[in-house]
């Protein structure tokens, strides 16, 4: 048996369109311009610690507010607005049926990212999640694969399937496990020095890789994207 450990924002669930959703209804609660709800948008795209983009974002709108009461709102509200789609999940039970363990290893907040895994159902699909305020490591520092695969009681050996070539292809890399880049635009990749082991459009189109792949190296093919 080999584990396969799952990125969670934009790979198990669409972070960027939750975010969206909850910068419109921010927006609204405080009034702000159009393009003031755009701004705050985009920088809740940032791959950065939200406890940094919410104390800039904040002041820059010279709100009635604090940045940490606007970012524990935030991690209040997501569970209720990320969505995992049923293909992705059905790929899920699959792969567990396939004798693989499966893990979730997410960078954020405990309540938040925990709370989306909850709430999306996540939690009966997976066989553990590491979050890294919890292991006190972010991706793609190899302390939170460790710490996943420690948990899981499985060596480190397998798959890292996410949507970031930084944290989830570098860092998969890193300890040596095969990744899949979830991705429809390989442009990014000319800008990155790092080869990842397959490509994938989604969640349900990696698991389909890996059931045919295996874990081994020989023949891997890249579904269409
Ligand atoms: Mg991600």
């Amino acid at each position: 048996m080999a584990l396969i450990m799952f990125d969670l924002d934009d790979t198990l669930v669409d972070q960027k369109a939750a975010a969206q959703m909850w910068a419109t209804e921010f927006a609204d609660d405080w009034n702000l311009t159009a393009d003031q709800a755009m701004h705050l948008a985009d920088a809740l795209d940032d791959r950065r610690p939200k406890d940094e983009v919410f104390a800039r974002v904040i002041s820059e709108f010279s709100l009635a507010l604090t940045a940490d009461d606007a970012w524990r709102a935030y991690r209040n509200r997501m569970p209720e607005l990320v969505r995992c789609s049923d293909d992705d999940k059905a790929a899920l039970d699959v792969l567990r049926s396939e004798g693989w363990k499966l893990g979730i290893v997410t960078n954020g907040m405990r309540d938040n990212q925990e709370g989306k895994i909850r709430a999306t159902g996540l939690d009966r699909l997976v066989d553990g999640w590491a979050i890294s305020s919890v292991v006190g490591a972010r991706k793609p520092d190899p302390q939170i694969f460790e710490s996943m695969s420690r948990q899981l009681g499985e060596p480190l050996s397998g798959w890292v399937v996410g949507d970031s070539l930084e944290m989830d292809v570098i860092g998969g890399s890193r300890v040596g496990l095969n990744t899949i880049w979830l991705t429809t635009d390989v442009t990014e990749l000319a800008r990155h020095d790092v080869e990842p082991t397959l490509i994938a459009p989604t969640v349900a189109s990696a698991a389909r890789s890996i059931v045919s792949n295996g874990n081994g190296q020989s023949g891997l093919r890249n579904e269409p994207i």
